[in-house]
């Protein structure tokens, strides 16, 4: 498979495993080169910082914490700061919680972060029925967010609870072009078709349930620790209940979660 360069002016195109050693940093405004989907002669773009890889490899689509092998997890940094760290792989996002009506601020940072190439998802955002502030502001947030997402053609990380009917119908009136990703997907089987055949893509946790893990089609099936534990506490869980062996349920979770990036 062809390697690609990709750079902070367009979508961040990371293939490759970092912590193998494929990942170069360039200087800014150095010219990149892009190779063209025919293979023929190259593009020529001016960039900032490149990611020169291989393939993803990707097994914990939500995280807090930076994983010890670079590359292994999308690390959430909410508004930032994103840390300077070789290899690793962000989201950035303004959560529900954390929105107050006068967010224009965090916006503009997070319109310059989604520029950045290690930077390949906006999240998380989206909506708590459970917490303040009122449903209408939150609502707000998460369409300005849902806008940058679109803007930088960087799919989101969506936080949902309590809110799935509107979630769904905010999907089908923004119609974006964008993947939505609910995280943290706790829901039974019958939820959880629904949200695949509304297009949402799902992942699941150490708390997610044991049929619905069963329910899922494997090529939907993506992981996550959302921080509290390790990567393959998640993963041995959901080799257990499919019957797999662990290296293969991380194949699994590692081929999806690159689709999900494609
Ligand atoms: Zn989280």
């Amino acid at each position: 498979m062809p390697s690609r360069l990709s750079g902070s002016g367009g979508r961040s195109r990371v293939h490759g495993s970092p912590s193998k050693g494929f990942s170069v940093a360039v200087p800014e405004a150095v010219p990149a080169m892009t190779p063209s989907r025919s293979g023929g002669t190259p593009d020529l773009r001016i960039t900032g910082t490149l990611f020169f890889v291989d393939s993803m490899k990707i097994k914990d689509i939500h995280t807090h914490i930076l994983p010890s092998e670079p590359g292994s997890a999308l690390v959430c940094v909410g508004c930032g700061p994103v840390p300077q760290a070789q290899g690793h792989f962000f989201s950035v996002g303004l959560h529900p919680w954390d929105v107050t009506g006068s967010d224009g601020e965090s916006f503009r940072i997070l319109d310059s972060l989604l520029s950045r190439p290690d930077v390949l998802a906006l999240g998380e955002s989206g909506l708590d029925a459970l917490r303040m502030p009122p449903a209408d502001i939150q609502e707000k947030a998460f369409i300005r967010q849902f806008e940058l997402s679109e803007t930088h053609s960087k799919p989101m990380i969506l936080h949902v609870v309590r809110a799935f009917d509107r979630i769904i119908h905010l999907k089908k009136s923004l119609k974006p072009a964008q993947k939505w990703l609910i995280h943290g997907f706790r829901g039974g089987p019958e939820q959880a078709r629904q949200l695949l055949g509304c297009g949402f893509s799902l992942s699941l946790g150490l708390a997610a349930r044991e049929e619905t893990v069963l329910s899922i089609p494997r090529g939907f099936l993506l992981a996550e620790t959302d921080g509290k534990c390790g990567s393959d506490a998640v993963i041995s869980r959901i080799a257990g209940i499919l019957g797999l062996e662990p290296g293969e349920a991380e194949k699994l979770i590692e081929s999806n979660i690159s689709d999900f990036f494609a």
